[in-house]
C-alpha cells in the first residue's frame, strides 16, 4: 500500500476530468495542431487555447488578454519581477519583498541585486504577517516594485493583499503577488484587487506540472521585458509554441474550481481542523501559524524535542514535508520559520501537512493515529 498523501502544497494529482480534456489535444484524431498555423488544425487549437485562457481569467475575474501562459509559477515570478525591473529600470532600482517568500521570488531578487538593484527583505511578525507600518516605512520614491506572496507555501499564512495593494499603489509602485497557493483556496477578484501582476501554477490546482500563468494588468497597462525571445507568441512576452494540452489542462482545472471552490474549501478546512483536533493533545505540540490567518489546506506543526527528519523516517506510511519541498534537499532550517522568529530547534522539529481534494476523513483518522503512536515512541 502506498503512503497516505498529505503533501498537496508540494503538488496535486491531476483531476481525471483534466486528464480527459488534455488527452483530446494530443493524438492524430485530436486537436494536435500548432495554434500558430492558419489552417484548420491550427485554428481548432486556437479555439481550445482561447477557451482555456477564458477559464483561467474567469476564475480570477480578469480579462482573457491579461493572461500570459508560462511553464509554471517559477517562470511567472521571473517574468514579473525581471520583466518590470528591466523595462522600467530608469524609474527606480529599489524592490521590496519579504524574507518568507518562495525561492522563486527570493532567488530572482538576489540575481537582480547583482545587476545593480537594491532589495529590502522585510521580516514578518511572529504570526508570519507583513506589518503594514513596516511596509510604509520601507517604501521610497525610487521603489519600483513590491513582491509579496498571497498564501505562504510552508505555513499557509494569508497576507492582507488588499491593504498592501492600497499602500503600494499610493506610492506609485508596481505590486506583484505570487498566488500559487492561493488559487482555488481564496476567492480572487482582480477587477477589485489593485494588483499589477499575479503568478499561478497548474500543478497546485489538480492540473499538470509544467504550465502556469501570469496575470499582467492592462488597465492601467503594465509593460514587461520578455525573458524568452523567438516568434513573438503571447504578444511578444513569452515565445514558444503554445502547449495546447497543458493550457487546456490548466483551463479545465480552473473551470472545476469555478464550480466547486467554496464547497471544496469547506471540506478541506474540516479535514484540517479534524486532524489538528486529533493531534493537539500530543506533548508540547503547537502550530507554526495562527489558525485565523491561514489558508484551509496547510498545517505546519512542531513537535518539541523530536527531529522532524527522524519523525518522517519513523512514519513511512505518511507522505508529508519537513520544511518546503523545494528546499528539503538542503539540511537547513526553513527560512520561512526562521524569519518568523521560530528557534532553529523548533524549526528542525516542524512538519508541514497539507490536505486536498482526495483526502478522506479515513486518511485523517489513520494518519493522526500513526502520528500519535510515532511521537509517543520518541518521548
Ligand atoms: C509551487 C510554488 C511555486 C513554484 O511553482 P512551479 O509551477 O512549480 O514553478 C512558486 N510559489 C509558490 C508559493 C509555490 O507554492
Amino acid at each position: 500500500m502506498k503512503p497516505i498523501y498529505l503533501d498537496y502544497a508540494a503538488t496535486t494529482p491531476v483531476d481525471l476530468r483534466v486528464i480527459t480534456a488534455m488527452m483530446q489535444c494530443l493524438g492524430v484524431d485530436g486537436v494536435f495542431g500548432n495554434p500558430a498555423s492558419s489552417h484548420f488544425y491550427g485554428q481548432e487549437a486556437v479555439q481550445k487555447v482561447d477557451m482555456a485562457r477564458q477559464q483561467v481569467a474567469s476564475l480570477i475575474n480578469a480579462e482573457s488578454r491579461e493572461i500570459v501562459w508560462t511553464s509554471g509559477a517559477t517562470e511567472s515570478n521571473n517574468l514579473a519581477i525581471q520583466g518590470v525591473a528591466n523595462f522600467y529600470q530608469n524609474r527606480g532600482k529599489h524592490i521590496i519583498t519579504m524574507k518568507t517568500e518562495h525561492k522563486a521570488v527570493l532567488d530572482v531578487c538576489r540575481f537582480l541585486e547583482k545587476r545593480g538593484f537594491e532589495v529590502s527583505y522585510l521580516a514578518p511578525n511572529k504570526d508570519g504577517l507583513l506589518e503594514l507600518e513596516g511596509l510604509k516605512k520601507a517604501l521610497r520614491p525610487d521603489t519600483l516594485l513590491v513582491s509579496i506572496m498571497y498564501v505562504n507555501n510552508e505555513t499557509g499564512v494569508i497576507q492582507p493583499i488588499e491593504q498592501i495593494a492600497e499602500i503600494v499603489k499610493a506610492n506609485g509602485s508596481f505590486l506583484h503577488v505570487d498566488a500559487a497557493q492561493a488559487l482555488g483556496k481564496l476567492p480572487i477578484n482582480l477587477q477589485k484587487l489593485a494588483v499589477d501582476l499575479m503568478s499561478f501554477s497548474a500543478h497546485k490546482i489538480y492540473g499538470p506540472k509544467g504550465v502556469g500563468a501570469l496575470f499582467v494588468r492592462r488597465r492601467p497597462v503594465v509593460r514587461l521585458q520578455a525573458l524568452i525571445h523567438g516568434g513573438g507568441h503571447e504578444n511578444g512576452l513569452r515565445s514558444g509554441t503554445l502547449a495546447t494540452h497543458q493550457l487546456v489542462g490548466m483551463g479545465e482545472a480552473c473551470a472545476i474550481l469555478q464550480e466547486n471552490m467554496s464547497k471544496e474549501v469547506a471540506y478541506i478546512q474540516r479535514l484540517k481542523d479534524s486532524f489538528w483536533q486529533k493531534i493537539q493533545h500530543l506533548s508540547g505540540v503547537g502550530r507554526n501559524s495562527d489558525i485565523a490567518h491561514a489558508a484551509c489546506h496547510i498545517l505546519n506543526v512542531y513537535f518539541p524535542g523530536i527531529d522532524s527528519d527522524l519523525l518522517m523516517k519513523a512514519l513511512p506510511q505518511l507522505a508529508m514535508s519537513a520544511g518546503s519541498a523545494c528546499t528539503s534537499l538542503v539540511v537547513e532550517p526553513s527560512h520561512v520559520l526562521q524569519a518568523m522568529g521560530i528557534s532553529d530547534a523548533l524549526a528542525h522539529s516542524s512538519l508541514r501537512f497539507s490536505f486536498g481534494r482526495y483526502t478522506t476523513q479515513a486518511d485523517i483518522d489513520l494518519a493522526s493515529d500513526l502520528l500519535s503512536d510515532a511521537c509517543k515512541k520518541f518521548v
